[in-house]
């Protein structure tokens, strides 16, 4: 059995006050929670993180990574930056970034290796869009993401990743996508995983994302291919947080 992970992607919110607040509370309601936790915060919050949350149960980590080890690469944070600030997550490939800074699946995959070679962990999101679901394109789609990462990545390296799926219409709408839509698609990922490495396809947690709140985590949750969740909007309050956790 994969152990559960539930990742806060607080996307660009945040104050030092809130953060305090916020993160206080999540500890405080850890305690016993079987699956792990984290929140993947704004890079100048980070160090908040490392002060408030060493020695706790929340491990933390950002949001974006440069495919570069270091240089003259102006406003972009390397890895081994994270690495520093004792992260131990790294989103790569969301959405948000693939359709506003025009990240594509060879860029993502990079990064994702820039993740590795520094000891963290990357959390690679691939997801459809609306369009490309009812085009039925969905497995096309999501495939030729996961297949740009296969093309750089060795096998070890495979099994140290993450996959969240996260489909974009989902993601800050109130849609989410059932149950047995977000198992089918994680059961290709898992399969796609597997026939390259045995014991990725076994290893990688699949989380899913995209309108997970407390009153639909558990039905998501219980499915044999979801292994966690990536939550938005709900992982900015203690309770909503804590509930998901719970949930896993
Ligand atoms: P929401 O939970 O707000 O839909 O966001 C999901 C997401 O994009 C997490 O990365």
């Amino acid at each position: 059995m994969r152990p559960k992970l539930v990742v806060g992607n607080w996307k660009m919110n945040g104050s030092r006050a809130q953060n305090a607040t916020l993160l206080a509370g999540i500890v405080e309601g850890l305690g016993g929670a079987k699956a792990a936790a984290a929140v993947c915060v704004p890079a100048p919050y980070l160090q908040q993180c490392a002060d408030a949350l060493a020695g706790t149960p929340l491990a933390w980590g950002a949001q974006d990574v440069s495919e570069h080890a270091g240089g003259a690469y102006t406003g972009e944070v390397a890895a081994a930056m994270l690495a520093d600030f004792a992260c131990r997550y790294v989103i790569v490939g969301h959405s948000e970034r693939r359709a506003y800074h025009g990240e594509t699946d060879e860029l993502v995959a990079r990064k994702a290796l820039s993740a590795l070679g520094a000891g963290l962990t990357p959390i690679v999101c691939v997801g459809e869009t609306l369009a490309q679901r009812e085009a039925e394109q969905t497995n096309v789609v999501v495939g030729k993401q996961m297949s740009a990462v296969l093309a750089l990545l060795d096998d070890a390296a495979l099994a140290r990743i993450v996959v969240a799926y996260e489909p974009v219409w989902a993601i800050g709408t109130g849609k989410t996508a059932t149950p047995a839509m977000a198992q089918a698609v994680h059961a290709q990922l898992r399969s796609q995983l597997r026939e390259r490495s045995a014991a990725a396809g076994e290893q990688v947690a699949i989380l899913y994302g995209g309108s997970m709140k407390p009153d639909n985590a558990a039905e998501l949750l219980s499915q044999p291919d979801i292994d966690g969740g990536l939550i938005g909007g709900a992982a900015l309050k203690a309770a909503d947080f804590l509930a998901i956790v719970d949930a896993a």
